[in-house]
């Protein structure tokens, strides 16, 4: 099986997670690669900590790359060759975990980045997972569901050895879903047999979590619901806006909603739509389940997505790709508190100006964890083979979220830092800790 270690790509980025701490600037570059806007704030938290740079460097380099070869004979009679990637970033805290995107944007620095954050994020939610990363630089939409189907089991095949349910655990990610889960259960099972917790995210016939689906969203405004307070804003009636209307960003806009929040405007890759009044979040959720988007929908006022980022509303956020808010649009925002939905939407140099604006950020690893944490309860629930109340299942998630946005405030607080850095301190630390009781 190639791995990607002697690709070009691959040597630049690897010779980031191993550069010295001391070298690593304290102010953040605008040019950062994706992996390498990761690592800058590991480096960051690692200084604060005065953790020697060998255990840096150790922290930073992924377990394992692989990328695998993935050709295609199409409906039409011609050929494609896709790209397939999983990078397992740590174990020392448990099983890697971490989702699956298709996307033609997929690459290794991204799936890396992806992968490191899945390492910080489930240590600071502290559930007993490492971090992993995949996906296939395919775009769905121009595939049908048959060749979707044969790609999706074909990745399976490429790399069904290297994850399982005590090893690696995949689960939806952009454009991945429920019944992407079930093939890769089904063809899993040919490999190894009916293993359930093999994926998280799967549909519930299959052994999937009521509430899965939502966790992600409902994470958002359970997050934003502790933290609102401490910014200074009362999140009933609070102006909110939310880029990207996919699994995360509609179940946050609708989760918001339900806590009495006026969602003000929505986007998708297609644009935006705003009523000051607030929108019918339910009627667009409608909406884009039927038309594949929400830009047709009636009675809005339509906007771009750079518009919908400088709206002045008293909450943004950002659901949809990386990289959303950076140095050249940061100044743009007028909210008082960024939630990161999505994955790094907000690139290092940016977050800085959004600080020294005086704009709270809550960081993704802590905002968008309701997913890994909902993720976590089902593979409780395959392995156990028992199921759980919708109730207990909410009850948890309130419960460890509430949690981790304490441990992680109180870190911001010790440190008298960023909630992002406290993150990443408190994240740190507890890996480094677990590598170290191992004897790594
Ligand atoms: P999704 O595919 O369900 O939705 C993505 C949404 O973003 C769609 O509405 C799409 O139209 C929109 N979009 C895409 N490109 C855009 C652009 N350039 N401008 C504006 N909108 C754009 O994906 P998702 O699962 O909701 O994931 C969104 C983000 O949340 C990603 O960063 C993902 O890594 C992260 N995330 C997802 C989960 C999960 O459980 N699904 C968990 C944690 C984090």
């Amino acid at each position: 099986m190639p791995t990607t270690t002697s690709t070009p790509a691959a040597r630049t980025t690897l010779r980031s997670a191993e550069t010295p701490a001391h070298a690593m600037p304290s102010v953040a570059s605008v040019d950062l690669t994706p992996f390498e806007a990761v690592n800058f704030q590991v480096d960051r938290a690692a200084r604060a900590l005065g953790m020697p740079e060998h255990q840096q460097v150790g922290l930073k380099t992924p377990f394992r790359e692989v990328m695998v070869e993935l050709p295609l004979h199409r409906d039409d009679g011609t050929m494609r060759t896709y790209h397939g990637y999983r990078i397992q970033h740590d174990n020392s805290r448990g099983p890697m975990k971490g989702g699956l995107r298709f996307h033609p944007r997929v690459e290794l620095d991204e799936v890396r980045a992806l992968a490191s954050l899945m390492t910080w994020k489930t240590a600071v939610v502290d559930v007993p997972f490492g971090g992993a990363k995949g996906g296939i630089d395919c775009d769905p939409a121009e595939l049908t569901r048959k060749e979707l189907e044969y790609l999706t089991r074909l990745f399976v095949g490429r790399i069904h050895m290297l994850i399982g349910e005590n090893e690696d655990i995949p689960a939806p990610d952009v454009n991945t879903n429920p019944q992407v889960m079930a093939w890769i259960v089904d063809e899993y099972a040919k490999y190894r047999g009916f293993t359930p917790g093999i994926v998280t995210g799967k549909p519930l016939p299959l052994g999937g979590l009521v509430g899965r689906l939502s966790a992600t969203g409902r994470g958002v405004a359970i997050v934003t619901e502790r933290a609102a307070p401490d910014v200074g804003v009362t999140l009933r009636g609070a102006r909110v806006a939310v880029q990207g209307f996919g699994n995360v960003g509609s179940w946050a806009a609708h989760s918001l909603a339900a806590l009495g929040a006026r969602v003000v405007a929505v986007s998708d890759v297609h644009g935006g739509v705003f009523h000051g009044d607030g929108l019918d979040v339910e009627a667009l959720m409608a909406e884009s389940r039927s038309t594949g988007s929400i830009i047709g929908f009636d009675g809005v006022e339509r906007i771009s997505n750079e518009e919908l980022l400088a709206l002045d509303v008293d909450i943004l956020v950002p659901a949809a790709l990386e990289e959303a808010i950076r140095a050249d649009n940061a100044g743009d925002v007028r909210a008082r508190m960024v939630v990161e939905g999505a994955n790094a939407p907000v690139t290092p140099s940016a977050d800085d100006m959004l600080m020294t604006r005086g704009i709270t950020v809550v960081p993704d690893i802590l905002a968008n964890a309701g997913g890994v944490t909902g993720s976590y309860f089902e593979w409780v629930q395959n392995t156990q083979r028992f199921r759980w109340s919708a109730q207990r299942v909410e009850d948890e998630l309130v419960r460890t979220l509430t949690t981790a946005y304490g441990d992680v405030r109180a870190a911001a607080r010790e440190f008298d830092c960023s909630l992002r850095t406290g993150a990443f301190i408190l994240a740190v630390r507890r890996v480094a800790e677990a590598t170290e009781l191992r004897g790594g």
